[in-house]
């Protein structure tokens, strides 16, 4: 009855870890992808003013053009140059624009690069459509090298993508490195996808942009971790006229349309002053990394919230099962990677909270 294509792809490891997790009582959560924070207020008046307003049909496929609007100034007003033919496409959240994106660009057989350790979508929805996604290595500090992307290379590669801040390693890329990567892109006449769903979670550097530096550049964003939305499923590509006009086709017969009144929510999600929430997570970040400098081997992370250490006996899966035993999740880094000698710990968490799962940690690893 069911597909190969369904199949092909396999949930199972996060699964047993969920499976035991789930048998926790007041288990210590550091497995935690999204916020810890609740959507602004602004954006929570908005929408429900929306729904009264009556906002409550499909919208345009693209999306609401006031939305689309304001988000192309946002973009054009560090590039004003690359005005013409760049579009704005609202979407289901980035999962939907890497959806799009991954239909639009490649067919079956085809190849797109990704980073390993890579997020689970990047890698999994390439194996449901058919599409092969070859790694380019990123350890032992996790910044994605041109160098090691060229040599990932084949005859087949189509697409680059790049994510910068990371899940799970939460490398932020620096300027110059991004710029070797879309010169790469440029000089191999490949695709580049950009996912920069993390962009406001930079703690020591400006986040790196490429935005209006090469044509064939795909970029994917989105509000779920920067206004406290991800359950409204709002995401949205920046991304050539050609390539947008073939997602439009593709949203109108499968999605239809993003959730009408979050994106009337979303012009206000533009405005939000997100320094001090900005200051609270590079805050946990210290924190935690402090706290685990000495018995664990891992890298600060520049960005996200996410860390991702070396685990401690050296099989994330066995660590973190161990981690499970003592009442604290984090996930098994072979979820995200070919390897398995990793483990994510998320710091998108109450500093009570972290201040128990270092406190645990520490212990396992003494
Ligand atoms: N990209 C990355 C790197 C992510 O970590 C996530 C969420 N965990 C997404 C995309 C998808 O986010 P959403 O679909 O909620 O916009």
């Amino acid at each position: 009855m069911i597909s190969k294509r369904a199949q092909s792809i396999d949930a199972s490891g996060i699964r047993r870890v969920f499976d035991l997790a789930a048998k926790l009582k007041n288990p210590v959560d550091l497995s935690i992808g999204q916020p810890d924070f609740d959507a602004f207020d602004a954006v929570k008046q908005r929408v429900k003013q929306a729904i009264d307003a009556g906002k409550n049909r499909y919208t345009v496929t693209q999306g609401i053009p006031e939305l689309r609007q304001r988000i192309k100034e946002r973009y054009l007003a560090n590039c004003p140059e690359a005005g013409g033919r760049t579009e704005v496409f609202v979407t289901a959240g980035v999962s939907g624009g890497l959806l799009l994106s991954y239909l639009s660009l490649l067919d079956p057989g085809d190849e797109i690069l990704i980073p390993d350790p890579y997020f689970v979508i990047y890698h999994d929805l390439a194996l449901l459509l058919g599409i092969v996604p070859r790694c380019y290595d990123t350890y032992p500090d996790f910044r994605p090298r041109a160098e090691r992307i060229e040599e990932a290379l084949t005859p087949r590669s189509k697409v680059i993508l790049v994510n910068s801040p990371s899940n799970p390693t939460g490398y932020a890329c620096a300027q110059e490195e991004l710029n070797q990567i879309v010169e790469l892109a440029r000089r191999n006449n490949l695709v580049l996808i950009y996912d920069e769903i993390y962009e406001s979670f930079c703690y020591d550097k400006p986040h790196a942009r490429c935005f209006g530096q090469y044509e064939q550049t795909v970029i994917l964003n989105g509000f779920s971790k920067s206004a406290g939305v991800p359950g409204w499923r709002m995401g949205y590509v920046v991304a050539p006229e050609e390539v947008v006009s073939q997602m439009l086709k593709i949203q109108q017969y499968t999605i239809v349309c993003a959730h009408s009144a979050s994106q009337w929510a979303m012009l206000d999600a533009m405005d939000i002053d997100f320094s001090q929430v900005l200051a609270e997570y590079r805050g946990k970040r210290d924190f935690i990394c402090d706290a685990l400098a000495e018995r664990y081997e891992l890298e600060t992370p520049g960005g996200a919230f996410y860390l991702f250490p070396k685990a401690p006996g050296g099989s994330g899966q066995r660590f973190v099962e161990r981690c499970i035993e003592n009442n604290l999740l984090a996930v098994p880094g072979n979820v995200f990677s070919k390897r398995d000698t990793h483990f994510r710990l998320s710091f998108s968490a109450p500093m009570a909270t972290l201040e128990r799962g270092v406190e645990i940690l520490n212990r396992l690893a003494s």
